[in-house]
C-alpha cells in the first residue's frame, strides 16, 4: 500500500494560562509527530510564529535544537513561561509577596491597591473590599458591586451607594497614569496616538492607576528570569481581565470588538493578581524537567546539543536571523487576522516592556483597524518567502492549525504556493485540524492571464471536489472537502499563478485582490457539484454515480487497521496512528474518531502498547465462522426451512421458492458492501448481518455517522446479530415464532453514543 505524509493524528489541547481565551488550540502532539518523522537528532527546528511552547518543547525533548521567532513579545513571553517555569512554587510566592510589599505612598503596594476598592457590604453595611463594580457605560457610574465582607464572611452583591460613585469619580480620567500608560505605547504627535488613546480608554481610571503602579514596581523588582517571566504572565492576564471589555452578567469567552459593553465590569486589580498567582502555582508541574535554554542564538547555532532559544523578530525577517539553509523543519501555525487581540497585545507590550524597539515593532498592529484575509495572505506569503532561504534543501515546512474559519486554509495554501513551495502531503480532520507538509521548490509564476486563470480555477475546483467525494465514497466533513480543493489547486500550481495576479500591471478593468479572485472562481466550480447534505452533521456526499461501486472509506480504514495490527505484534499509539494515516492521506484522510474506534475494536492496549485481540487472530475467526455456519444450517433445518447458500449470502433459509432469512456471517464491521452495494433483497426476506460482539461499537458508529447506511438498514429491515446472541438462540431450541421475536432483542450496543476514550 502506498504510504505518504498526511495528518499527524493527535487531538489538540485547549490552551491554559494567561490569555488562553484568545489562543487557538495547541498542536503539541501533532508537532511531536512531525519532528519525529521529518528530522533527526541535532537538527534545527523553527517555530515561525512562536506564541507558546507547543512546538519547541517536543523538538527539544526529542533531541533537536529549536528556535522560536515572533514579532509579538507577549507570545514569546507565554512561550518562555511554559518552557522555563519557576523551579519552586515558593520562589514565585515569595517574589509576589515582595511585589506587594513595595512601597507606595508610605504604605505597602498591596494595602494601597486594596484600599482603592473599599466599599461597604450591601447586606450588613460593614466595611469591606469590592471584588468588582458593574458600570453603566452611558451613565458612566458604577451601579452594582460585589463586596468581600469580613462580617458576613462571604461576597455580597447589591447596588452601589453614593460613596461608591464618589470614590470612583475621585480618579482623574486624564491624570498622570493615563498619560503614562499612553506614553509607553506611542510618543506624542505619533499618528497612532489617537488609536492608542482609544485602547487606554478601555480601562477605568481607577484600574489604570492600579495597573500602572504594579507595572512600575514589577520593573524594579529583583527576581530570577523564570520568576520574573511568571510574574509578567500574571500581570498580562490582569491587564486583560482588568479592562472594561467584559460585560456584566453574561459569560463571554473573549471580546470580539474593542467597544465597551453597555454594562461592564471593573474588577479589583489586586484580587486579579492574587487569582493569577493561585492559577500560576496550580499550573506549575510537580516535578519540573527544565529544558535546556541556550543563552542566545549564536550559542545554539554553534553547538549541536539540544536546546531552545526565543528570538524576537518578525517572521518576514527570519532570513536575517538564521543562516541560509540551516533549518530542517519549519512548523508554522499562522497568526489569525484578529484585530482585537493584536491591538491589545500592542498596548500591553508597551506597558510591560519599557523598550522603544518593542513598542515600535508592535505599532503597525495598533494602527491597523481591519485585518482581512487578503492582508493575511500577503503577510504570510512574505514570511514564508523569507523562511524559504533558511530552509535546508531537504527540509520541510509544515503548516498546521485548527481553525473553524475555512479562510485560513485558503490563505495558507495560497501563501505557501505563492512563496514557491510545493505541497507533498496533507490531511485534515474537523477535530485534529489541518496539516500541510511542503517542500521548497522555488516555483515562481510570472505572467498571469486573469481570464484563463479564472477558467482553470473553476474547472479544477469542480473536478477536485467531485473526485474527493468519489474517492471517499462516504459523507465528508465540509472542512475536509474545502481543504481537498485548495490543496489540489496548490498541487496543480493554480494557486501559485493566482498569488502572482498581484504582481501584474493593474488590470483593465481592475480584478479583485488575488484571494477574493481565487475564492470567487473556486466557488463557481464547487457550486457545479450537486451534493447531498446531512442536516445534523453538515456532512456532504454525492447523490449517486460512481461512488456506488467504491467501498466507503470507513470500511477501507477498518480493513487497513486490521492489516497493520497483523503486520507487527506491538504498536505504540503514535506509531500505530501514524501508520494508519500514512495509508490514507489528503482527500482520503479519515476521521480521527473513526480511526480510534477501529483501533479499539481490533486492538487491546496493555503495558503501553497495542496488540491484536486474541479473538481477532485470523485462524480463530475463520474457525468461529465455520462453526457458526454449520450451526445455522442445523438450526434452519430444525425450524423446517430449506437451507441453502449462494447469491452473495452465506446462508439462506427458504420456504418453497421464497427467501425468508438471508444471513451474512462477517468478522468485520464492513457495511457498504452489504447495505449499499449488495445484491437485491427479495420482498419479505429478512437480511441478517451476523458479527462479533467486539465490532458492535464500531458498527454502531458507522451507522450513526453515515445516514446512507442508516437509511438502507431501516428500509430493508436489516437485523444486526452478534455471534453470542446467535449462539444463545441456537442453544435455546426455539420454534419459528420465538426465533423471530428473539432475533430483534439484541441491541447493537447497550448504550448508544458511549465512547471509550483512547489511552494516549
Ligand atoms: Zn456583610
Amino acid at each position: 500500500m502506498e504510504r505518504g505524509i498526511g495528518l499527524a493524528p493527535a487531538f489538540p489541547r485547549r490552551p491554559e494560562g494567561p490569555l488562553a481565551r484568545y489562543r487557538p488550540p495547541e498542536l503539541e502532539d501533532a508537532a511531536a509527530a512531525f519532528v519525529s518523522h521529518l528530522t533527526s537528532s541535532g537538527d534545527l527546528v523553527l517555530d515561525l510564529f512562536c506564541r507558546g511552547a507547543s512546538f519547541l518543547r517536543p523538538a527539544v525533548r526529542q533531541g533537536r535544537r529549536a528556535v522560536g521567532v515572533g514579532v509579538n513579545p507577549i507570545g514569546l513571553l507565554l512561550a518562555g513561561m511554559e518552557l522555563q517555569p519557576p523551579a519552586h512554587p515558593h520562589a514565585l510566592s515569595a517574589a509576589f509577596t515582595r511585589l506587594g510589599d513595595q512601597p507606595k505612598g508610605g504604605r505597602p503596594l498591596r494595602r494601597h491597591l486594596v484600599d482603592l476598592y473599599r466599599a461597604r457590604c450591601p447586606t450588613c453595611g460593614a466595611a469591606g473590599t469590592a471584588k468588582w463594580f458593574a458600570w453603566d457605560r452611558e451613565a458612566s457610574y458604577p451601579y452594582a458591586k460585589a463586596v468581600r465582607c469580613p462580617r458576613c464572611d462571604e461576597v455580597q452583591e447589591g447596588p452601589t451607594e453614593e460613596e461608591d460613585i464618589a470614590a470612583a469619580r475621585r480618579f482623574d480620567p486624564k491624570g498622570l497614569p493615563y498619560h503614562y500608560a499612553l506614553g509607553r505605547v506611542v510618543p506624542l504627535e505619533h499618528p497612532a496616538r489617537e488609536r492608542a488613546a482609544e485602547l487606554v480608554d478601555l480601562y477605568t481610571p481607577r484600574n489604570l492607576t492600579a495597573l500602572m503602579d504594579v507595572t512600575l514596581r514589577l520593573e524594579g523588582l529583583e527576581a530570577e528570569r523564570p520568576v520574573r517571566t511568571a510574574l509578567q504572565g500574571i500581570l498580562v492576564e490582569t491587564f486583560d481581565r482588568g479592562s472594561s471589555l467584559d460585560p456584566y452578567g453574561e459569560a463571554r469567552p473573549r471580546p470580539r470588538t474593542l467597544r465597551l459593553p453597555a454594562r461592564f465590569l471593573e474588577r479589583n486589580v489586586w484580587f486579579l493578581l492574587e487569582e493569577g498567582l493561585e492559577q500560576a502555582l496550580a499550573r506549575l508541574p510537580d516535578r519540573p524537567t527544565p529544558l535546556p535554554r541556550a543563552p542566545d542564538l549564536p550559542h545554539l547555532l554553534s553547538n549541536p546539543q539540544p536546546a531552545y532559544v526565543l528570538h524576537p523578530s518578525p517572521a518576514q525577517r527570519v532570513d536575517r536571523v538564521l543562516p541560509p539553509e540551516s533549518v530542517a523543519l519549519i512548523l508554522a501555525d499562522p497568526p489569525r487576522p484578529d484585530g482585537v487581540f493584536w491591538a491589545l497585545c500592542a498596548l500591553w507590550a508597551g506597558w510591560l516592556w519599557d523598550d522603544a524597539a518593542v513598542a515600535r515593532a508592535m505599532r503597525p498592529f495598533l494602527r491597523r483597524r481591519r485585518f482581512d484575509w487578503e492582508w493575511h495572505r500577503r503577510a504570510l506569503q512574505a514570511a514564508l518567502t523569507a523562511a524559504s532561504t533558511v530552509l535546508r534543501p531537504d527540509g520541510h515546512l509544515v503548516t498546521l492549525f485548527v481553525e473553524p474559519d475555512r479562510s485560513l486554509v485558503t490563505s495558507v495554501c495560497m501563501a505557501a504556493a505563492g512563496a514557491g513551495y510545493s505541497l507533498i502531503g496533507w490531511g485534515a480532520d474537523p477535530q485534529a485540524g489541518c496539516h500541510l507538509t511542503w517542500r521548497w521548490a522555488g516555483r515562481q509564476s510570472k505572467s498571469v492571464d486573469v481570464e484563463s486563470l479564472a477558467r482553470d480555477l473553476t474547472e479544477a475546483a469542480e473536478r477536485l471536489a467531485r473526485s474527493c467525494l468519489e474517492e471517499r465514497a462516504e459523507p465528508t466533513a465540509p472542512v475536509l472537502l474545502h481543504a481537498a480543493v485548495y490543496a489540489g489547486l496548490a498541487e496543480e500550481s493554480h494557486l501559485a499563478r493566482a498569488a502572482a495576479v498581484v504582481r501584474r500591471e493593474p488590470a483593465e478593468p481592475p480584478s479583485p485582490p488575488p484571494l477574493a479572485f481565487t475564492v470567487q472562481a473556486v466557488e463557481a466550480g464547487t457550486a457545479r457539484v450537486s451534493l447531498q447534505e446531512d442536516e445534523t452533521t453538515g456532512r456532504l456526499w454525492l447523490p449517486s454515480a460512481r461512488e456506488e461501486t467504491v467501498e466507503p472509506l470507513a470500511d477501507r480504514v477498518e480493513a487497513r487497521t486490521l492489516d497493520i495490527l497483523l503486520s507487527r505484534p506491538e504498536w505504540t499509539t503514535p506509531d500505530l496512528l501514524w501508520e494508519i494515516y500514512a495509508s490514507f492521506t489528503g482527500p482520503l484522510t479519515p476521521d480521527l474518531s473513526l480511526v480510534i474506534a477501529c483501533v479499539e475494536s481490533y486492538g487491546r492496549f496493555e503495558d503501553g502498547v497495542w496488540r491484536l485481540r486474541e479473538e481477532d487472530k485470523p485462524d480463530r475467526r475463520a474457525e468461529e465462522l465455520r462453526t457458526l455456519r454449520e450451526e445455522l444450517k442445523t438450526l434452519g433445518q430444525r425450524l423446517g426451512f430449506r437451507v441453502g447458500e449462494g447469491k452473495g449470502r452465506d446462508i439462506r433459509w427458504r420456504e418453497g421458492r421464497r427467501d425468508v432469512y438471508l444471513f451474512i456471517l462477517s468478522s468485520t464491521a464492513a457495511l457498504g458492501r452489504y447495505l449499499l452495494h449488495g445484491p437485491q433483497i427479495p420482498e419479505g426476506a429478512h437480511p441478517c448481518l451476523v458479527f462479533p460482539g467486539g465490532r458492535a461499537e464500531l458498527l454502531a458508529r458507522k451507522l450513526r455517522r453515515d445516514p446512507r447506511l442508516a437509511r438502507a438498514a431501516a428500509e430493508k429491515g436489516w437485523h444486526f446479530i452478534k455471534f453470542r446472541h446467535l449462539r444463545r438462540l441456537i442453544a435455546e431450541g426455539l420454534d419459528r415464532r420465538l426465533f423471530e421475536t428473539m432475533l430483534g432483542l439484541d441491541p447493537i450496543v447497550e448504550r448508544e453514543g458511549v465512547q471509550i476514550p483512547l489511552v494516549l
